[in-house]
């Protein structure tokens, strides 16, 4: 730490003081916060455009030189102009402010449904030793796709692209599982790398991005089919959840092995994955799993196959022992025998589910989130300084105040777009084009007899004037994690 820091600390605080609080201007509650303490003061702060570190482009459409030089989309370009991410090297990105509180909410959402299964958080690490992807024989399979390094004694590694190796060998470790103790679920929520030929599509298809992983360990095969099944049924819920419209698709099991596949799909037109649908039963998959030429339903035999593009999000493989075999990852069973564990292994694109939702519920000018995920709920905008209802600004700070007192759900959710030297209109199309999901105007009606406030539900497009209970009452009802 800087020893300026230590010596100045009174005039830092006084300048951060100023920086993100506004001044006492009424008699609510929040201004005693501020005399009781610095800190308290400081933690009562308003939210204020102005100071959130997102550096959008949002006037410039067109695509700066180093976004048209790689594929680009429509996630990608919003995602970038909105200020949520920004390109480091090909398939990497700094993942700025907004974009980790909305990822921040999605790894709420998935350990929801993780643990709500049973699923344990663990944290594995990133650098793996090339023995056990030696063991696995994988360490040749994956070709150039793995990121390989060597430690100062020159002993080789690489960089977690996915942890069956790992956490087979983690559980083989433990000698006393019981059967009593299975099933086992483990997952983490973290970076993964993989020299992807091809990275591109921004968060969609990167080099180093996040994945959920979970595995299982169950005593028998048909435990395991269960324990698959559960899994498939939270990543139903999940996207259900997020209210995107998710196919799950039979699918390949590429190199990770085993018997049993299904890719969790969003159609999308620039998904890279090509599915066949049934249009008559639920039969649908990757066209990898069929023979090219099929058009008739292997399972109705009735119906035709209609094709379609999709976005993969998530990847679930029944593994067998393919794994708990070669690594030893065993139990005692009920008759006191060791046994060999049945596994399975579950992909979620945490990155790709981002930009993927992004990608299918925006339009090409205006974001669109998952209400869930959104991060921020609600944008306040005051009058512009100067304009004939500018004494309404006090109403505006008034309202965020209430609303972040009033409603636990909306803690740390509502932003004052304090940038008043611009017109209202400005400020209401980055609004828009930001995707918050609720967007107060505080305007002409706040300064009638019976205040009214102008709220535009992105999500459903309706615009209402209510008053400040009316407010209340509607914002009091938003879904927050
Ligand atoms: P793809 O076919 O798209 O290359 P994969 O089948 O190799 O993906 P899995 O090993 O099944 O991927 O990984 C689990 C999940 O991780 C995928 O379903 C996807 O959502 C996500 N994922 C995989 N590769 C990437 C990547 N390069 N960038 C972002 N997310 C990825
Ligand atoms: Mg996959």
């Amino acid at each position: 730490m800087e020893p300026a820091v230590h010596k100045s600390w009174r005039r830092v605080f006084h300048n951060l003081h100023r920086a993100f609080i506004i001044p006492k201007r009424n008699s609510s509650g929040w201004a005693d916060h501020a005399a009781a303490s610095p800190h308290s003061s400081h933690v009562k702060s308003t939210l204020l455009v102005s100071r959130l570190y997102q550096p959008s482009n949002l006037r410039d459409m067109g695509l700066d030189s180093q976004v048209a030089g790689e594929m680009s989309c429509k996630s990608q370009r919003l995602m970038q102009q909105a200020g949520l991410i920004h390109p480091s090297n090909p398939g990497c990105y700094y993942y700025l402010p907004t974009a980790v509180r909305s990822m921040e909410k999605l790894i709420r959402v998935i350990d929801q449904e993780m643990q709500g299964i049973g699923g344990q958080k663990l944290d594995m690490p990133s650098l793996c030793s090339a023995d056990l992807w030696k063991a696995s024989e994988r360490w040749d399979l994956m070709g150039k796709e793995l990121f390989r390094l060597k430690d100062r004694h020159g002993t080789d590694y690489c960089l977690g692209p996915t942890h069956e190796e790992a956490v087979t060998t983690l559980v083989a470790h433990q000698a006393t599982l019981s059967y009593r103790q299975l099933p086992l679920l483990l997952y983490q929520i973290t970076r993964k790398f993989r020299d992807e030929p091809k990275p591109k599509f921004g968060l969609l298809r990167g080099r180093e991005f996040y994945m959920k992983d979970m595995y299982s360990f169950d005593v028998s095969e048909e435990a395991a089919h269960q324990t698959y099944e559960s899994v498939c049924q939270a990543y139903t819920r999940l996207f259900a959840r997020l209210g995107l419209r998710c196919v799950q698709v039979q699918a390949d099991t590429g190199n990770i092995g085993g018997t049993l596949s299904h890719e969790f799909q969003l159609p999308a037109d620039i998904g890279e994955d090509r599915l066949l649908v049934c249009g008559n039963c639920s039969f649908s998959a990757n066209v990898e799993t069929l023979s090219s030429d099929k058009t008739d339903c292997p399972r109705c035999s009735t119906g035709s196959l209609v094709e379609s593009k999709g976005i993969e999000v998530g990847h679930t493989f029944y593994l067998g022992k393919k794994y708990s075999h070669v690594f030893e990852a065993t139990f005692s069973s009920a008759q006191n025998k060791l046994t060999t564990a049945e596994m399975g292994c579950y992909g979620l694109g945490v990155t790709r589910i981002l930009a993927a939702a992004i990608e299918v519920m925006s339009t090409e000018e205006e974001i669109r989130w998952p209400g869930l995920i959104a991060p921020y709920q609600v944008c306040v905008l005051p009058p512009k300084k100067g304009s004939k209802v500018d004494e309404a600004s006090v109403l505006a700070e008034e309202l965020v105040q209430t609303l972040g007192e009033a409603l636990p759900c909306l803690r740390g959710e509502v932003v004052l777009d304090d940038r008043t030297q611009m017109s209202i209109g400005k400020r209401l199309k980055d609004a828009c084009r930001l995707g918050y999901p609720y967007i107060v105007v505080v305007g002409q009606g706040a300064l009638e007899e019976t205040p009214k406030f102008e709220v535009i539900c992105q999500q459903t497009g309706e615009t209402m004037f209510l008053s400040k209970d009316g407010v209340l009452d509607l914002l009091g009802k938003v879904e927050t994690l």
